[in-house]
């Protein structure tokens, strides 16, 4: 028969007791030292290296060269109290839990008084010692008391407290702790190295897991798992059966549901679950100890390099990407949920439906108004001004310099009407400057100008403006680009929309060097191509144009074609246009999991349609359509716009080769009425006045479409903030005196 692992390899010295360093370190100096106690308390979680400690203890007061730290291993006392030895007359081990009765208590006392037989000390260990009765601790008091000088208890025990505080008092109490997983890691790798035995290295972290901290009860599961294991060694989808762990596959699976709402996904899971015959318990139990792992990484990003978090690294990154969707705080509300649940779910009968209800509690953070709830919300808005403000590409970054200037960009869903004309009447005046100082004075014009006027700036360029920017430059491509750009617009559904695109291509232009951008811009038109020869005549002009002739010269252009289109169908008909590839078998939980390197993808081409579906949410799919959700109507309309539709699509195309159609809504109530009324106090409630064209009562000026393009007073328009993001911003600003970061 083999030998169990934990016996096979249960240390021999304090040297080799792994984990419990703070205890065996003293031990070792007092034996050194030669200062024995005649009583000794070990106390700590079973399975720690207690009992093995005590042996070891009598292992090295007896040896022929002790007391020692390092007992020999060669003397007969060393051999015969040696792990697996047979043992000595003079070392006593009572197992309180089977004779902790007062008999044979008076029975040991009445051995101790004897000599020792062949060594220096009699030593008596009493396991479980917290077992041992009341009458027989007092049988036992006495000795304890004023013990002959060759005595010396050691009393092991998992609950200190339980031991007579009489007793207790007159020991040296050593408490021994649960092992840290990075030292059993150790240890198991080096055991495996010894054995000789092959183990996927993922497998570890669920054996140290279930361990729970205790040395014996992680050897004796590997152990279990190393018997039951074929030629290839033992895998982690055998240990992951055995163990009744919850796979990571599954657990990624439900934390990117949660992180995107998708209550389908998560139900299907816990179906799966069940299904599969696991214990709802036990998953729950795994999900909280992942959402534990998403908390620590969200504080301490290398939790893994640093050990506070146990596991593979592709598993890490995977996790560093849910902490990042997920947000601390939504995740330590979840994790909250999950607690209180499991002591719920203790008694009940169908741990199943508690299961779902937890699930559907931990989905709904808006029906809660509890802090954590309230906090999951802000970081949510936080999470998008971050995305608005800080780039991820830090190549781009001393190109994009003014940061704060470009948070703005998102904006132009709500000044538009208004700052076109704006920028009409000031070209004049403009060109004055550009020409005199050609540097940023004040406002946000003042950023405008810059970017015109020197190329390489990136500050923030506006659709009319960056039109003589191509000229600027002296580039041949821009004005082509620009031109298919404009003529996109009239085939665009809502004329408003194609606001906020076409700063992009604009900005590209403007900023050259950037040579990232203009080649997806080139593709883009194409893809779009229809009407170019519209406009190409008057966009064609600026081309060759001087900078601040061609400015003026470039105007009539955008007008000409901001006036053409009507108001049309909102549900985004290009969008729809090709046909739907059903996709095969591609579920939205792929989608999901896919997402961030869709986005990727669509930031290559451009950013502001990367940075407004950061707030889509996934969730659908059926028959080729992919339904999304965003935070307002207006945000959802511009998801549908042709420009980002498309590039969404594309991005789909990439990485999921798929052909989809885009379909996108408002989730949570949309504060419609309202718009227009809170306009000027729009900045307290950055969501709700997000710009909405619907309200009856709002008077031409609200109709974003009609009065697109037409000269509006200048000063509703750069006034009324309307983007969610620059409303954030400035109600940070304002209210709490947030100041933008300078580079
Ligand atoms: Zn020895």
């Amino acid at each position: 028969m083999a030998l169990a692992l934990y016996r096979k390899y249960r240390p021999a010295t304090f040297a080799e007791v792994v984990g419990q360093e703070h205890v065996t370190q003293p031990l070792r100096t007092a034996l050194a030292a030669g200062r024995v106690n005649h009583a000794y308390l070990f106390s700590g979680p079973r399975g720690c290296g207690k009992t093995s400690s005590a042996r070891i203890l009598a292992r090295s007061l007896n040896c022929v060269h002790g007391p020692t730290p390092d007992p020999c291993g060669e003397c007969p006392s060393c051999i015969a109290l040696a792990p697996e030895g047979p043992g000595s007359l003079d070392v006593v081990e009572l197992d309180a839990a089977s004779h902790g009765g007062v008999d044979d208590t008076r029975d040991l006392r009445d051995r101790a008084f004897y000599m020792p037989a062949e060594s220096r000390y009699r030593v008596f260990i009493i396991d479980e010692a917290h077992m041992v009765t009341t009458q027989g601790f007092n049988a036992l008091l006495k000795i304890v008391e004023e013990p002959p000088e060759h005595l010396v208890f050691i009393f092991a025990t998992t609950e200190p407290d339980k031991v007579l505080t009489t007793i207790r008092s007159r020991t040296h109490h050593y408490p021994f702790r649960l092992i840290a997983p990075s030292v059993l890691r150790t240890m198991l790798e080096r055991l495996c190295e010894q054995e000789g035995a092959v183990v996927e290295p993922a497998v570890l972290p669920l054996v140290i897991r279930a361990g729970g901290g205790s040395a014996r009860d992680t050897l004796s599961m590997l152990d279990q798992l190393l018997a039951g294991a074929g030629p290839e060694g033992v895998t982690y989808r055998s240990a992951v059966a055995l163990l009744g762990v919850t796979d990571a596959a599954l657990l990624d699976e439900v934390v990117d549901a949660l992180a995107a709402g998708d209550g389908g996904s998560v139900f299907a899971a816990v179906d799966r679950v069940i299904e599969a015959g696991h214990d709802p318990r036990r998953f729950a139990t795994d999900l909280l100890q992942r959402l534990r792992d998403l908390v620590i990484l969200s504080a301490v990003p290398d939790a893994g390099a640093k050990g506070l978090i146990d596991a593979p690294s592709d598993q890490l990154e995977s996790m560093s990407a849910q902490a990042d969707r997920l947000g601390a705080a939504t995740a330590t509300r979840m994790a909250e949920v999950l607690h209180t649940g499991l002591v719920d779910m203790r008694g009940t009968t169908s741990p199943r439906l508690v299961l779902e209800l937890l699930c559907a509690r931990m989905l709904l953070p808006a029906t809660a108004d509890g802090d954590g709830a309230l906090l999951q919300r802000l970081e949510r808005m936080e999470r998008r001004m971050e995305i608005a403000a800080d780039e991820p590409e830090p190549t781009a970054r001393p190109v994009r310099q003014p940061t704060a200037v470009e948070i703005p960009l998102a904006e132009p869903a709500g000044p538009e009407p208004a700052a076109e004309p704006e920028q009409r009447t000031g070209t004049a005046e403009r060109a004055a400057e550009r020409t005199a100082a050609g540097r940023p004075a004040q406002g946000p014009n003042a950023q405008q100008r810059p970017a015109a006027s020197r190329p390489a700036a990136p500050a923030r360029p506006q659709r009319p403006e960056a039109t003589p920017a191509g000229p600027d430059l002296g580039l041949p491509a821009p004005p082509t680009l620009r031109s298919t750009a404009r003529a996109a617009r009239p085939d665009a559904s809502r004329p408003e929309q194609p606001r906020p695109d076409q700063a992009r291509p604009d900005q590209a232009r403007t900023t050259p060097p950037d040579s990232r951008r203009t080649p997806p811009d080139q593709a883009r038109p194409a893809a779009r191509a229809p009407e170019p020869d519209r406009n190409r005549p008057a966009a064609g002009s600026p081309a060759g144009g001087q900078p601040p002739g061609s400015d003026r010269v470039a105007r009539p252009a955008p007008a000409a074609a901001s006036s053409a289109p009507t108001r049309s169908a909102e549900s985004a008909p290009a969008a729809h246009e090709s046909s739907p590839t059903p996709a095969s078998e591609i579920e939205v939980v792929d989608v999901r999991r896919n997402w961030p390197e869709v986005l990727a993808k669509v930031q290559q081409r451009r950013r502001t349609t990367q940075i407004l579906l950061e707030s889509a949410t996934v969730v659908a799919l059926e028959n080729g359509v992919l339904r999304l959700t965003m935070p307002s109507a207006a945000l959802a309309r511009r998801v549908l716009e042709p420009a980002n539709a498309d590039l969404l699509r594309a991005g789909l195309k990439q990485v999921l080769g798929v052909d989809w159609r885009i379909q996108c809504d408002a989730d949570g109530p949309a504060a419609r009425p309202a718009a227009a009324e809170r306009r000027p106090a729009a900045a307290a409630d950055p969501w709700d006045g997000a710009p909405l064209p619907e309200p009856p009562a709002d008077g031409p000026d609200e109709e974003i479409p009609d009065d697109y393009g037409d000269p509006a007073p200048p000063t509703s328009g750069s006034q009324a903030p309307r983007d969610p993001e620059a409303m954030a911003l400035e109600l940070l600003t304002t209210q709490l005196g947030a100041r933008p970061l300078e580079p």
